[in-house]
């Protein structure tokens, strides 16, 4: 079974054309998709050609952010890629600049949580 991890969604499903070659959409495959996968099935992108969540622009990105907006698997998309540290594409309705900002500061607020343990010694 092909890897989904990385880039997920984009290799999870594949651009068919719909006869209309201006309209080209993406399509479900279950073939390749894995049990910390399956979510993607339910992604809204899987109807728009994959480039268009690896926009050159903030133009680009800003129409990515508006497919995501009221994607059901939204925040598991997120923390998808946070957790798998995805360096490209519009992921959860944030970009790569967001994420990066977002891992930061839960690197900090990690760093700046006393443990338990330590707090009651
Ligand atoms: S949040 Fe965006 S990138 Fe993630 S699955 Fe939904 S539509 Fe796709």
């Amino acid at each position: 079974m092909p890897q989904v991890r990385g880039f997920g969604n984009r290799w999870a499903f594949y651009s068919v054309e719909s006869g209309d070659k201006e309209a080209p959409r993406t399509v479900f495959d279950p073939e390749i998709l894995d049990p910390q996968t399956i979510w993607m099935r339910d992604g809204h992108c899987r109807a728009y050609p994959a480039a268009v969540f690896f926009p050159s622009d903030g133009a680009g990105v800003e129409i990515a952010r508006r497919i995501c907006e009221d994607c059901p698997v939204k925040a598991t998309c997120l923390e998808y890629a946070l957790d798998e540290h995805i360096d490209h594409g519009v992921w959860g309705g944030c970009s790569e600049r967001e994420r990066r900002r977002i891992a930061k500061r839960r690197r900090t607020a990690a760093a700046l949580t006393v443990p338990a343990a330590a707090a009651t010694d």
